[in-house]
């Protein structure tokens, strides 16, 4: 085997596992598939001594602290397949930058490929996403606070989130692009905390050019102004490695992973946004650790039979 550790994806979970396999001596290959899944906002909050860092500066500072670990290699390559050859796992993929083939056999692999947010197909949802169109208060919502936000979507989904957001300000009004699906209580509660509820179609969310959020006109041609709008989008694994794998998917389509970190399959392990959980980079690069940690643990094991 040419690695003992194949991880896939450099995000928080990806970097954070390749430090700490590097401080073991692992021999280990970091494949960098393209940008994180915060691309898109201005800066990563809540992240201990890193608050507002721009979520590139974050991933470009993981590298650089990488370089004094000669055992850890950094290739960006796009991973397209993995099977199960002999005590490891063969992996295929290309470049990203020059499309040249790779094949990489390792011992373990350690699965931190993220997810992908499934927007609203409407206008504007797109173009404000990460800005304008926010997904976590903690995340942003101190930047927001006390000024007037819509939070999106039906049912109890949005009754819970527009609770929590009030805790950031005192006007907030549900907007849910249709029937709202709200039981009695539901309004009864919205009311309570004087939350407004706004039942009409969307036409669509107008932004400023610095992306945060102007307005959300409606389909009567009435119109909302807000600084921001929060949403539970829905996701999906960013990489079908996974699911081409045969691995067993939580109900909500997370990767199952046991109390070791490990998948369904022996030596192939999960961590950061695709495992169940709270989704912060703080708390994906927490996990990386983690599973790097059991996993050196499972390789010592594997070298020092009693
Ligand atoms: C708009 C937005 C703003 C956010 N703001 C914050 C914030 O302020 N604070 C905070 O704590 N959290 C924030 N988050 C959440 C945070 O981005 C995630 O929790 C964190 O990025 C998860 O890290 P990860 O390493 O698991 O996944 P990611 O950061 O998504 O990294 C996964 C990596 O795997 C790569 N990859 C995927 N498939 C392959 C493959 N086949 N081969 C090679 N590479 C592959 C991807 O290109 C990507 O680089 C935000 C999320 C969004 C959407």
């Amino acid at each position: 085997m040419q690695y003992d550790v194949l991880i896939v994806g450099a995000g928080s979970a990806g970097l954070s596992a390749a430090l700490t396999l590097g401080r073991c001596l692992r021999r280990v290959l970091l494949a960098d598939g393209g940008p994180p899944r915060n691309e898109a906002s201005l800066g990563v909050h809540g992240f201990l001594s890193r608050d507002g860092i721009r979520p590139a500066e974050l991933l470009r500072l993981g590298h650089e602290q990488l370089r004094p670990y000669e055992t850890v290699e950094v290739q960006a390559v796009q991973i397209e397949s993995i099977t199960s050859q002999g005590r490891g796992f063969l992996a295929t993929g290309h470049g990203t930058a020059d499309d040249a083939p790779a094949h990489i056999t390792a011992r373990r692999v350690l699965l931190a490929t993220g997810v992908s947010d499934i927007l609203p197909p409407l206008p504007g949802f797109r173009e404000l996403w990460g800005r304008g169109v926010l997904h976590c208060p903690y995340c942003h919502g101190w930047e927001v606070r006390r000024q007037p936000l819509a939070v999106y979507g039906q049912g109890r989904i949005v009754t819970g989130l527009a609770l929590l957001v009030s805790r950031w300000s005192p006007d907030i009004v549900v907007v849910t692009n249709g029937p709202g699906h709200l039981t009695p209580n539901a309004r009864r509660r919205l009311r309570r905390h004087k939350i407004g509820i706004c039942e009409q179609p969307i036409t669509r969310l107008v932004g400023a050019p610095n992306g945060s959020l102007q307005r959300i006109e409606f389909t009567d041609g009435s119109q909302l102004e807000c600084v921001a709008l929060f949403l539970h989008a829905a996701q999906h694994q960013r990489s079908p490695l996974a699911a081409n794998l045969g691995v067993r998917m939580t109900s909500k389509g997370a990767i199952w992973v046991d109390a070791g970190m490990q998948t369904t399959i022996t030596g192939l392990y999960a961590a950061g946004d695709t495992i169940p959980g709270t989704q912060q980079a703080l708390l994906a690069a927490a996990s990386g650790s983690r599973a790097a940690i059991l996993i050196n643990e499972s390789l010592t094991r594997e070298e020092c039979p009693r």
